[in-house]
């Protein structure tokens, strides 16, 4: 087995351009037929070939757009249900060594920097548990010296040690540079949730002009973040894409190939993937991009991701806007970042009105308001963080899911967490409306043993406890 070590990370070569771009010539044009097959060949879910893959990306004829988007729904019904997972992100330093060409943070964008003192990380982490947030990602610059690994260690632990009198943040993930396996073995100690990294592009050539003379700049480096993290024991890695960088086509093969690589190597490919698309940010504009995608595509991307890696979550952001959000959730989004800020201390100042942000949001919607509208249109907005306090990750995670057996705790955890949400954060509009719906929804569940423990954990929540899950 290769062994993708600090030493000897050179040999990635996983990412297989000539062959993606042997597929996306053999596929430019493709006949309607061939897309129909394909199309048939997925609702069989018996895997699909990148040639495959790439096929259904050529995609424009409403009919075929339509099975894909039914295909997708209904893949994405089968695993998760209707629940969709809230977080919020929290930036604890914008120092940053790296020049990413669209980003917000980068070394050349002037303006004073700055990290969280421990103070400042409580303060923001009550605001986030007001909110009723349980889940956060944790988000830092790359800067080895006034963000090193030990601030990160300690930053972790202050966000689990800060309980508020009705909520706690019970999973925090972490988004942090490229590092060691050393530093992911203490993130790992740490007890994270996912350790999210993007790739922001897997065209080389292109991932070199985006990120030019830095630490960052190391394509291969980069690529092997979550083989390091494996080898630390990490086992749930969240990958993304920066959509807008380069072709669409050629990130979807790539990320592909990218998951196909851990699981051959490590045995459990990627836990999730996010869709950022490339927003305006202080610095860059959008129109010297030559690879935006516009709303229809992207909805494409997202739906064919959902039928190509079923029992992998992709997660969207706030940098979209409300309508994208809901159109997509239908079509394979099943986690949902809410009331975010994208600036450090950015929770605080966001009362004070004065953020220095990473990006720019489109979302802005508090998180109860965007929980009434997941309800209204028949979503479970679920606070469930069960899975790593319950052991359940990686492997053991993966094949919960691909037997369908993960419904029977994801659904009756939403339940649970929406009705302490609820409880404790909802207004007398969801105080009022909350138990009908949650009914119905129970009313769905096909085991009785099920039925009842969720029955039972309602009535404790009612009575007074919390954080009850399965
Ligand atoms: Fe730094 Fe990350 Fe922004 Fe690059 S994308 S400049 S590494 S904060
Ligand atoms: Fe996620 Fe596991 Fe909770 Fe389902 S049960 S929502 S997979 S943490």
């Amino acid at each position: 087995m290769p062994k993708y070590g600090d030493q000897n990370y050179k040999q990635a070569d996983f990412i297989n351009h000539e062959l993606i771009g042997e597929i996306l010539t053999k596929t430019e044009v493709v006949t309607e037929s061939q897309i129909a097959s394909v199309i048939e060949k997925a609702k069989h879910r018996n895997g699909l070939s990148y040639e495959d893959i790439a096929i259904m990306l050529q995609a424009t004829n409403p009919n075929h757009l339509k099975m894909i988007y039914n295909l997708a729904a209904e893949i994405k019904q089968s695993i998760y249900g209707n629940r969709v997972v809230l977080f919020a992100p929290l930036y604890v330093s914008n120092y940053c060594v790296n020049n990413c060409v669209y980003c917000g943070y980068k070394r050349d964008n002037k303006f004073a920097r700055r990290k969280l003192t421990e103070p400042e990380i409580r303060e923001e982490v009550r605001i986030l548990e007001s909110m009723g947030h349980k889940r956060i990602a944790l988000e830092a610059g790359e800067d080895p010296v006034n963000c090193d690994i030990d601030y990160i260690v300690d930053t972790l632990r202050i966000i689990y040690d800060e309980v508020s009198e009705n909520s706690n943040i019970r999973r925090a993930n972490v988004n942090i540079a490229s590092t060691t396996i050393e530093n992911y073995e203490k993130l790992k100690a740490a007890g994270i949730g996912t350790y999210i990294l993007f790739q922001e592009t897997y065209h080389k050539p292109t991932y070199e002009k985006m990120h030019p003379k830095s630490l960052k700049g190391d394509y291969e480096y980069h690529l092997t973040a979550f083989d390091r993290a494996m080898q630390g024991g990490l086992d749930d890695v969240g990958a993304g894409v920066l959509f807008g960088l380069s072709d669409y086509r050629f990130e979807v093969l790539a990320l592909m190939m990218h998951n196909a690589h851990l699981e051959s190597n490590h045995g459990v490919g990627f836990h999730t993937i996010s869709v950022p698309r490339l927003k305006k940010a202080e610095g860059m504009e959008l129109k010297e991009y030559d690879h935006l995608i516009d709303d229809d595509t992207f909805k494409k991307i997202v739906a064919i991701l959902r039928i190509a890696v079923p029992f992998t979550g992709i997660i969207l952001s706030t940098r979209e806007t409300k309508e994208i959000r809901n159109e997509l959730l239908h079509h394979g989004v099943s986690q949902l970042s809410a009331g975010s800020c994208t600036g450090v201390g950015g929770y605080k100042e966001n009362e004070m009105e004065e953020e220095i942000k990473q990006f720019t949001i489109s979302d802005e919607r508090s998180p109860l308001e965007v929980i009434k509208g997941l309800i209204n249109d028949g979503f479970i907005p679920s606070h469930c963080t069960s899975c790593y306090r319950m052991g359940r990750t990686g492997d053991r995670f993966m094949s919960l899911a691909k037997t369908g057996a993960i419904q029977h705790v994801c659904q009756p955890n939403a339940l649970m967490t929406l009705k302490e949400y609820a409880l404790d954060f909802g207004d007398e509009e969801l105080k009022a409306s909350v138990d009908g719906f949650i009914e119905s929804q129970i009313e769905k569940i096909q085991r009785d043993d099920i039925k009842s423990k969720v029955i039972q954990g309602l009535s404790d929540l009612t009575d007074g406890k919390r954080d009850i899950y399965l």
